[in-house]
């Protein structure tokens, strides 16, 4: 009775995600956030349902280190591609949230225009034990907005670490923002980042550093021209963006746009979803056995004592891990 009750209750809430009910929306989204286990059948049920609506949306990454401008762009994009007649989600990867307490989206000041623009659609990062964990509800949020109709997913990660890969790794175009610093900045941004960049944008091409981002955008395009591109096409384009003059945005979203329609048309966008969602599935896998791990005191006793005993040297981290995993099977 209580499950019936459930499913009509999850059909009800996919009816209204579907008829843009934000509420509704912001529900689905907690559901599919959620962390405990009770919550996953029903999570699921949603997203069964409305899978047949997803997968339309251009879906784009956004990354780059903090203070580069990465807020203030999407304000300004955001305006922009809603006043284009777009609908458009913001979602975030924030893995730091964890420690800060707080998480990238989360600060009221950041984007308030654009959390007020009807056209948007902003959901602060959810706080997660593991970046697999927080990659996992993203990608489930963002079917869930393309199901409301948003036509735009945008989803943004701080510049640290492997988040980049896991936002790589859940849309169509990756744009990586640097700012006009020129050569020496270049530095500082790692190979690996830089080799996911489907577009890159020097920001803040304005007054005082109007110049350094010309210079940045020659010495970025000269970098990227020397590495491999990512897909059969050429190097990535470098774009010059001003967020608070305006300018530049209309070229950023019609390279977004055409970059798109030529995966589109050449099989690249079909091929790369598929990619997607089969190493979605295998991080499902690791997530789902470390979860299991986690949940049992036992098994967490023992994962520490091996753990103490790989890290002091008396075991063999190898050995260590296995006989874990036997005992862990065994019990
Ligand atoms: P985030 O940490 O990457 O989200 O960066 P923010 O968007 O918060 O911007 C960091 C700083 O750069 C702020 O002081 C902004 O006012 C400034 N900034 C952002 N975009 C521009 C721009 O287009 N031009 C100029 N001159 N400053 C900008």
């Amino acid at each position: 009775m209580a499950r019936a009750r459930a499913s009509q209750d999850i059909h009800q809430t996919a009816e209204q995600v579907r008829a843009g009910d934000r509420r509704a929306l912001a529900r689905a989204i907690t559901l599919v956030e959620s962390a405990r286990p009770s919550d996953r059948p029903r999570a699921e049920d949603l997203l069964n349902l409305l899978l047949p609506d997803t997968g339309r949306a251009i879906r784009i990454g956004i990354s780059g280190a903090p203070g580069v401008g990465k807020s203030t762009f999407i304000e300004a994009f955001g305006a922009y591609v809603t006043g284009e007649g777009h609908r458009l989600a913001v979602l975030a990867i924030d893995p730091s949230s964890r420690r800060s307490g707080g998480s990238i989206l989360g600060d009221k000041t950041r984007m308030e225009s654009l959390a007020r623009n009807p056209g948007a659609f902003i959901r602060p990062s959810p706080a997660g034990t593991t970046l697999g964990g927080v990659a996992r509800r993203t990608r489930e949020a963002m079917l869930v907005t393309e199901a409301a109709g948003f036509d735009v997913v945008l989803v943004e990660t701080v510049g640290v670490g492997q988040s980049e890969t896991a936002v790589a790794d859940m849309v169509d175009v990756f744009v990586l923002l640097i700012s006009p610093g020129g050569g020496d900045e270049l530095q500082g941004i790692k190979r690996g980042v830089m080799e996911l960049a489907d577009i890159v944008i020097v920001t803040k091409a304005d007054g005082v550093l109007k110049e350094a981002a010309v210079r940045a955008a020659a010495d970025y395009a000269h970098a990227l021209h020397m590495m491999r591109p990512k897909y059969s096409g050429s190097a990535p384009q470098v774009l010059q963006v001003s967020s608070v003059e305006g300018r530049g945005l209309a070229e950023a979203w019609s390279a977004i746009q055409s970059l798109r329609e030529t995966f589109v048309s050449s099989g690249e966008l079909s091929t790369l979803r598929a990619t997607q969602l089969r190493r979605w599935f295998w991080s499902e896998v690791h997530e789902a056995l470390l979860e299991e791990v986690q949940s049992s005191t036992a098994a967490r006793s023992e994962a520490e004592r091996l753990e103490a005993a790989a890290g002091s040297g008396e075991a063999l981290p190898s050995a260590a891990a296995r006989e874990f995993l036997a005992r862990f099977r065994g019990s």
